[in-house]
């Protein structure tokens, strides 16, 4: 339901609420990959290492007023830390305006949340944490009891486009050699399902895949993509099993030119929970348009 007439102080409120949780996803984002914990200790300058004060630590504002340089040392400060927060503050708008009060807000706003981090993440190291999605698992199986979106059934069907995704990516391996998916991808897929049903699922599997098709050719043409993954960044766990025969999920180094996939399952997901009108059945278009172009 859309509210007619958005309350447009409470649509700044929840974009400063955004803007706080992207200020504690910058930190699950900067901490998670080295295992460290996310509350303990304050946030410190990471060239300096002085502890950065409440009034340097305020979301969107101190990164203007300090114009992105630590007070102590002047060492920058990375626009994500920035972005991130603009980007939650705006997703956080976004779904007050498109649900307003009601349990659908309830569920998507700590969702898109652990999204935008598991996004970063994928992008960084290639990596989609289990204390991001088994939580989130929970928290949407828990969540299709409530009114509003996706029964208990449609839920469980919802896990319908990650086995599928599976069967594909073992399909793919077997006729390649390659590893086209990876399990990440089908933990992050089964969670969307749980959360959108079976056709929201498959809307968001087909929009993610013509979308990655896209940027990743653009990506390809403009020098491919650089994480941290590829030169050993996650110390400790790169080198726990060095005669390990190279299964482990931590021991897998991506292609040098690849993209992960991740990052596109979050932003179709954004696009049709937030936009089912223009996106919602994107899928079925899709495939009417397979079935014309074939009879
Ligand atoms: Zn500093």
């Amino acid at each position: 339901m859309i509210p007619l007439h958005a309350n447009s102080l409470l649509l700044v409120y929840f974009f400063g609420v955004g803007a706080c949780i992207g200020s504690f996803l910058n930190v699950v984002i900067a901490r998670l990959p080295n295992d460290e914990s996310v509350v303990r200790p304050r946030s410190r300058c990471p060239t300096c290492k002085n502890p950065i004060a409440w009034y340097d630590n305020i979301p969107l504002l101190s990164f203007l007023l300090l114009r992105a340089r630590c007070r102590h040392c002047g060492a920058r400060i990375a626009l994500r830390y920035f972005v991130v927060e603009f980007l939650m503050g705006a997703l956080s708008a976004a779904l007050w305006l498109r649900f307003g009060w009601s349990w659908e807000m309830l569920l998507w706003l700590p969702m898109f949340a652990a999204l935008l981090a598991i996004a970063y993440l994928d992008i960084d190291e290639w990596w989609v944490p289990d204390r991001i999605v088994f939580p989130a698992m929970l928290w949407v199986g828990a969540g299709s009891f409530l009114p509003g979106g996706v029964s208990p059934i449609d839920a469980l069907w919802g896990l319908g486009p990650a086995l599928l995704a599976v069967s594909v990516a073992w399909v793919f391996q077997k006729l390649t050699g390659k590893e086209g998916l990876g399990f990440g991808d089908v933990k992050l897929l089964a969670v969307l399902g749980l959360a959108t049903g079976l056709m929201g699922g498959l809307g968001i599997l087909v929009l993610a895949a013509l979308q990655a098709t896209v940027i990743g050719v653009v990506v390809l043409l403009t020098g491919g993509h650089q994480s941290h993954k590829a030169d050993g960044h996650r110390e400790g766990q790169a080198t726990e099993n060095p005669n390990d025969d190279g299964e482990e999920e931590e021991e897998w180094i991506p292609p040098p030119r690849a993209i992960p996939f991740g990052p596109f399952l979050v932003l179709a997901t954004f696009e049709v929970v937030l936009l089912p009108s223009l996106f919602g059945d994107l899928h079925l278009r899709f495939v009417q348009m397979i079935m014309e172009s074939i009879g």
